[in-house]
């Protein structure tokens, strides 16, 4: 090769390419955060009840409220129905720590699930198994299921939403990484009576800082969680009729939101033909994501299978491939979590699944010949 060969020093690669969907967006981005700066309305302005109707519009359901991150929408999901100590809230091991974090954290007991193999997510006759065990112990009040819907895949609410009403718990979807995603042509946030959302810069619909927000279509609902995101207040700002939170959303970034919106779609077209690239190059080679019918996926992230994950890994960050474990370990056995659990053992699709996964650069702006690179440099290190 000669020494200016261009290919012997291609550009970096990013995991997830912020600054890229900036640049395309900027114009109208730029234009959004102005107009915010100059109203001066900066909590609780109008681009907050604007895109709350927005986001309504887009899950099929009649109430939209933000908050200050995904992790309080959980938690004020919870706080909203009164769940406490002496309940027991499921949620799945592998996943995300704010799932296992707001049951904690509002005094109920986290019950932790094995997950599928292939999908990721909650594995229905497990949870039926612990319901039952729980139920027929005695101790705790079965109140509640957070479903993650794990990489941008809706979960299986088919199967978990009889599981649910039949010991009248609450069924949350945890929708940060799906939210513009379909399952039989219905949004996420229209398939669970409760979803939350996260807009985390690098979740598929993210803003330039924290923020989420919950949906449901039930009108008593939506109230207790606007009156929770701001203080507990009732009718009037010094009326305070429960305990909330310090919990709104920022007009800038409700801004952003908008300014976004309209790429959305295609952006998660774009992610699709990344992930079927990615399907078609690596099929065979490693453990694909399982794809449940049905699904349109946001493809939050890219997730594949494969043993010796570790040396995998290095080998591509060695070519310039950044790639990212997501979860390094299931939620049962971290330190802070592992009084609620029954340790090593317990969970085996969560724990296998913690030393196997890695998830490959995945964003709107990954172009072709990038995703090929990429796929065929992971074909290498994994068949060799
Ligand atoms: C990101 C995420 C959250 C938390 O959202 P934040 O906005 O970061 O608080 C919760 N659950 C899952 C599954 C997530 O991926």
């Amino acid at each position: 090769m000669s020494s200016t060969d261009h290919d012997a020093s291609p550009e970096p690669i990013a995991f997830i390419d912020l600054r890229a969907q900036y640049r395309r967006l900027k114009a109208d981005i730029d234009a959004a955060i102005a107009r915010v700066l100059e109203d001066g309305r900066y909590v609780m302005g109008p681009a907050v009840a604007e895109l709350e109707a927005a986001l309504a519009a887009r899950a099929g359901v009649a109430h939209a409220v933000t908050c200050a991150s995904g992790t309080d929408a959980l938690q004020i999901a919870l706080m909203g129905e009164g769940i406490g100590p002496g309940d027991a809230v499921f949620i799945p091991s592998f996943t995300f720590t704010a799932t296992a974090e707001v049951v904690a954290l509002i005094g109920a007991a986290p019950v932790f699930v094995d997950v599928v193999e292939e999908t990721y997510m909650i594995d229905p006759a497990d949870l039926a198994a612990r319901v039952s065990r729980v139920a027929d112990e005695g101790r705790l009040v079965p109140r509640a299921v957070i479903a993650a819907d794990l990489f941008g895949q809706a979960a299986d609410y088919d199967s978990l939403a009889p599981i649910a009403a039949e010991r009248g718990m609450l069924l949350i979807a945890d929708a940060a990484q799906s939210f513009g995603g379909t399952s039989g042509g219905r949004p996420v946030g229209a398939l669970a009576p409760v979803t939350t959302t996260s807009f985390y810069p690098a979740k598929p619909l993210g803003c330039f800082g924290d923020g989420g927000a919950l949906f449901t279509d039930d009108a008593a609902r939506a109230a207790r969680w606007r009156s929770i995101r701001q203080h507990g207040t009732g009718e009037g700002k010094y009326d305070i009729v429960r305990i909330g939170l310090n919990s709104r959303f920022d007009t800038l970034q409700a801004a952003v939101l908008l300014a976004k919106l309209p790429a959305f779609d295609a952006e998660i077209a774009a992610r699709e033909r990344v992930a079927a690239l990615y399907d078609s190059m690596l099929a065979g080679a490693v453990g694909l994501p399982g794809r449940l019918p049905g699904r349109r996926s946001t493809w939050a992230q890219y997730t594949i299978r494969l043993d010796r994950r570790d040396e995998v890994q290095a080998a591509l960050a060695g070519q310039g491939i950044p790639t990212a474990v997501h979860y390094p370990l299931p939620m049962h056995l971290q330190p802070a979590y592992r009084s609620w659990g029954e340790g090593a053992g317990s969970l085996p699709v969560s724990e296998r699944l913690c030393r196997r996964v890695l998830c490959l650069p995945m964003h709107a702006d990954l172009d072709e010949p990038t995703a090929m690179r990429i796929a065929r440099a992971v074909r290498d290190a994994a068949g060799g």
